[in-house]
């Protein structure tokens, strides 16, 4: 595998972005012109590297939709003149982000792979420095001509994963995220081993198509014993809710007390979608599976089968944004889109 790719390289914000200022000590964002001055190993590599910053980075707990069209609006108007891009990013809602991103661009035929660190760029031990370096190496890598990743992917210490598979597990290792429910795309070690059989194909008939409408008026309900009907009943009297991911139990379970499955089935008849997910890092929805979960399917919950809530929130956001009927929404909903849950 070769390259002679161009890369766009956008900061959005993070911790990554940061050095020591020699005079005061202190950490501040980084200049990004200056970015190959200051890291000179990127110059090694066999790409040219254009970069790019937004107006004002932001920590990435300030992360919200605008910024995601901001971001989506940048690749998409840089598309056909880069082969690549790596997004630097903010760890805690990076998997948000790049959930969203992976549905934004539908057919993507190119490589859009988010990095970030858990330590500053100019800190003596960073994690930043072999993040970076290799999320742009493997967004440069191409083979016959053509880029070997075509999916949106998110590279953290020595791994690279499908983006909308991801959750952030840890707030001090350096091996922050996990993606319990499908395996690495890439392990980094002497060699980048690309596990070719995991990655997404392209189409390459089809044209990307790029979307941007997001529709908020969502609320996640994470079940816990003591949930009660009082509290529910509140939340879901506001007329703005459009839709709703439940996290639940194990394979999907949540209690079978009446005025749950009356609230929920109420919801539903209301044109709102419900959706399940697990709290539980790894394994599927399986509803039916235990008594436990059999009247959620009755009344018509969506199953969220194996996705992480991030990526089950920015497929509920992306797919109201659209506007679809209820039943359209839920066939949909339940089959892979880009990749971010298994097919049964
Ligand atoms: N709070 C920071 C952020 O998400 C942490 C990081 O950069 O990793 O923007």
């Amino acid at each position: 595998m070769s390259s002679s790719a161009n890369i766009l390289l956008i900061y959005t914000g993070g911790t990554i972005g940061m050095m020591k200022d020699f005079e005061t000590g202190a950490l501040k964002a980084f200049d990004f012109d200056q970015l190959l001055s200051n890291i000179p190993e990127l110059k090694q590599l066999d790409c040219k590297i254009a970069t790019l910053s937004f107006d004002t980075p932001i920590d990435s707990s300030d992360m919200n939709v605008e910024q995601w069209v901001i971001l989506g609006d940048i690749i998409n108007t840089n598309y056909e003149d880069y082969n690549g891009f790596v997004i630097l990013h903010g760890s805690d809602t990076m998997s948000y982000t790049a959930s969203a991103i992976s549905f934004m661009f539908e057919n993507l035929s190119k490589p859009i792979i988010f990095t970030g660190s858990q330590l500053p760029i100019g800190d003596l031990r960073t994690d930043a420095k072999e993040n970076l370096i290799t999320a742009v190496q493997i967004a440069a890598l191409q083979k016959r001509g053509r880029p070997v990743i075509t999916e949106v992917g998110l590279y953290f210490e020595y791994k690279l994963l499908r983006a909308n598979r991801t959750t952030k597990v840890n707030a001090e290792h350096f091996e922050a995220f996990q993606s319990a429910n499908y395996p690495a795309l890439i392990e980094s070690g002497v060699h980048l081993k690309v596990n070719t059989s995991f990655l997404r194909s392209v189409n390459r008939r089809k044209k990307m198509v790029y979307h941007t409408h997001f529709d908020t008026d969502v609320i996640v309900i994470k079940m816990f014993p003591g949930i009660n009907e009082r509290i529910l009943t509140g939340i879901f009297s506001l007329e703005s809710i459009k839709g709703v991911i439940l996290e639940t139990y194990g394979a999907g379970n949540t209690t079978t007390k009446k005025w749950f499955i009356a609230i929920v089935s109420g919801l539903i008849k209301k044109g709102i979608p419900v959706v399940n997910v697990t709290q539980c890092t790894g394994g599927s929805v399986e509803m039916g599976k235990y008594d436990t979960s059999v009247a959620l399917k009755k009344v018509g919950v969506i199953s969220g089968k194996d996705c992480t809530t991030e990526a089950a929130l920015a497929k509920l956001m992306y797919l109201l944004g659209e506007k679809l009927p209820l039943n359209v929404l839920k066939t949909i909903y339940e089959t892979s889109l880009r990749g971010e849950m298994s097919e049964n």
